[in-house]
């Protein structure tokens, strides 16, 4: 075999068995984007090289095997499935298509594609008789004591005709969340999404238990010759349906052009959210039927429809690398370095793996083919390794013994997952440690940023944060990238952070455990430096919100000789070292928000905007309507847009509501 013809059986046995555990075992191994996009490349090898399209080729078979337990039911026609377009020139493509076929005069329906399962209901003389799942297509399952527990199905029609209709069986978002909040209540494992929830409800054979799941349906199509019905059209068919009795969907919507179904698509991929019930794309369809039969179906689908699949949240792609940081405080961060990959309409091409016991309980290896999430739209993680595409002769990933910047031998601390480089000459750290006391939040100096940081300790013209007030304009002039502006507005902001109230030097400085809420704490306590290099263990946590930890921590900093030399350095280069700051309401003090400025965008579902808005302001902050440089945080709902890149963009801190609501509580 040829490397292609191995590719070729590879994609197939991979398909094989994905389609076999989502199709028939309701119980998928890997997300659907990652099934897709095998599938897709299959289908390119087999349009190269038609040949290798194997007789039971996934791309030429719909759906699964019938389970045993269940009587079989021949489709009268076929249950098929529908081709896909990922993007707009797939779509522009397939409108192309059609028009080169049947000439310019088109008119298409768009509709919701629902994320359940297929079925098809037989009714005689108006009166339920039978229902069936899709099956391989040509053969279902019969599933009709399931389906009649199904509220949305008539059990008798308003007319007495006799009709085959198809649609979509579904599990509403909400009976889902119930469903698998009381199935991890009592231990059992959950279920992927509401579409193997709905499948796995259906195949059971004891049909109280399709009952207790809430299940509804959308009907949209009729099974044969819908004609003799004396319709013509998807449209007209489909209120056909409606007024027969069944429960279509009402977002359907006529389009003239391929323009106006992507205005379409544009409303719905925000809206998607909003929808009781899950939908993975948008199925557009050529209205007529005369014209449906001049196009015609290919083996495993129509070529009048298409189906629009949403960007995928879930992709896979490869691992070449993982680099480690070495952070402020020595706490080594693995990342993943991966191919990059489009995932919900942005590329990545790296993702956090937190710390090393997280690439263990995963496994991750390097040259692993990794399936990545981008969670609520914003970082993106591993989320597990796809072992069956492993490469042979990996071994298990090992963290270095020790530190890529300084050599020295690495630690873990009792208690902690972090590896940590406890060298405090350590140059990542030093480096670290200096663009942390020029933050935003800290001494809030511009124009240093990391590569400026980076070059002054290369080329020595600072070794500590003290040294950044000796910086004058000429000397700077030689480093790359900079000019006579920004270095004067360099020394300019560096020369006015010397005013910045105590608070923030006590942040910058790093100190172990004191975040910036505890500076202003300390701060406003002692009111000057010396004051607080003096406090006793007593003294610090007798008040309220300083903890045995951080006392301990704040003590060890000010015994430290290195640091009363560093101080010094700061005192006389004319750092303030008192507090200057507004005294903060006494109730907020302790609040995270005091004084922060927040900005709110997209969907909130756990609280109204309002009621956000209203805790945050009584918490002390200020709840802005735009995006700054100002900005302290942004709480990112659903579907944030605009305001969420712009604080990718400024590196401004993004939380989504679940964070926001836990640090409420
Ligand atoms: P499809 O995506 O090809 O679409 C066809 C189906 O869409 C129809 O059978 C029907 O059930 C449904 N549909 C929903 N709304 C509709 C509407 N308004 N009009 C017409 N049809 C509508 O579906 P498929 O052939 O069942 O399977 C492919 C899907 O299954 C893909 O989404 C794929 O990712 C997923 N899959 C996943 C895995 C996995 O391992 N994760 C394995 C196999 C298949």
């Amino acid at each position: 075999m040829n490397e292609l013809e191995q590719r070729v059986a590879e994609l197939n046995k991979l398909l094989h068995e994905y389609g076999h555990a989502y199709y028939v075992m309701d119980n998928p191994v890997v997300p659907d984007s990652v099934y897709d996009q095998l599938l897709h490349e299959l289908i390119e090898l087999e349009a190269q090289n038609p040949s290798l399209i194997y007789p039971d080729s996934p791309t030429q078979r719909v759906g699964g095997t019938v389970l045993a337990g269940f009587e079989k039911v021949e489709h009268t026609t076929r249950m098929l499935s529908l081709s896909n377009a990922f993007n707009e020139e797939d779509l522009r493509d397939f409108d192309r298509k059609i028009r080169e076929a049947i000439g310019e005069q088109v008119s298409y329906v768009c509709e919701l594609k629902i994320d359940g399962l297929a079925i098809a209901l037989r009714y005689e003389n108006g009166v339920f008789m039978q229902g069936a799942t899709r099956g391989d297509g040509s053969v279902g399952e019969d599933i009709t004591a399931n389906l009649k527990t199904i509220k949305a199905i008539p059990l008798r029609l308003n007319e007495p005709v006799t009709i085959e209709v198809r649609g979509e069986a579904y599990m509403p978002k909400s009976s889902f969340d119930a469903l698998n909040a009381r199935r991890a209540e009592q231990g059992e494992e959950l279920f992927a999404n509401p579409r193997n929830a709905a499948a796995g409800s259906l195949r059971q054979l004891d049909p109280k238990i399709a009952a207790s799941r809430n299940l509804s349906t959308f009907i949209y199509s009729v099974g044969g010759d819908a004609e003799q019905y004396g319709i013509n059209g998807h449209d007209e068919m489909l209120s056909y349906l409606q007024a027969l009795g069944f429960k279509t969907n009402n977002e359907r919507l006529a389009c003239a052009s391929i323009d106006d179904v992507l205005a379409y698509i544009e409303k719905w991929t925000a809206a998607r959210p909003h929808l009781p019930y899950e939908i993975d794309g948008i199925v557009i369809k050529v209205d007529s039927f005369a014209q449906q039969d001049e196009l015609g179906f290919t083996a495993k689908s129509p070529r009048w429809a298409i189906a629009y699949k949403f960007p995928a949240e879930e992709v896979m792609t490869t691992l070449f690398d993982i680099e480690l940081t070495v952070g402020r405080t020595g706490v080594v961060t693995p990342t993943a370095i991966l191919a990059p990959v489009q995932v919900a309409g942005t590329t990545v091409q790296r993702a956090s793996l937190h710390n090393e016991d997280l690439i263990r309980e995963k496994d991750i290896r390097l040259g692993d083919t990794v399936i990545i999430r981008k969670a609520g739209d914003i970082i993106p993680e591993v989320v597990s390794v796809v072992l069956d595409q492993r490469p042979e002769g990996t071994t298990p990933y090992e963290m270095p013994s020790h530190c890529i910047a300084c050599d020295s031998e690495l630690v873990r601390i009792e208690g902690e997952v972090a590896l940590r480089c406890v060298n405090p000459a350590c140059a990542a750290q030093l480096a670290e440690g200096i663009k942390h006391f020029v933050s935003r939040n800290a001494m809030n100096i511009d124009g240093l940023g990391e590569k400026v940081v980076e070059q002054l300790l290369r080329e020595q013209y600072i070794a500590d944060v003290a040294d950044l007030y000796t910086l004058e304009v000429e000397p700077l002039l030689a480093l790359e990238r900079m000019g006579q502006k920004s270095a004067t507005n360099l020394v300019e902001a560096i020369d006015k952070s010397k005013t910045n109230s105590l608070e923030r030097l006590l942040f910058g400085l790093g100190i172990r455990h004191v975040g910036e809420k505890a500076a202003k704490i300390l701060a406003a306590e002692f009111e000057t430096i010396d004051a607080l290099r003096e406090a006793t263990m007593e003294q610090l946590i007798a008040i309220h919100e300083i903890g045995d930890k951080m006392a301990d921590s704040i003590i060890a900093y000010f015994d430290n000789d290195d640091v009363g030399h560093l101080l010094e350095k700061l005192q006389q280069a004319g750092v303030n070292m008192t507090f200057t700051g507004k005294k903060v309401d006494a109730s907020n003090i302790d609040s995270f928000f005091a004084g922060k400025t927040v900005v709110l965008t997209g969907k909130l579902t756990q609280l109204t905007r309002n009621e956000a808005k209203a805790k945050l302001e009584a918490l002390g902050a200020t709840v802005a309507g735009s995006v700054s440089k100002k900005t302290d945080l942004v709480v990112a709902g659903e579907d944030a847009g605009s305001k969420l890149a712009k604080a990718e963009q400024l590196g401004i801190e993004v939380w989504d509501e679940a964070r926001l609501v836990e640090q409420f509580a």
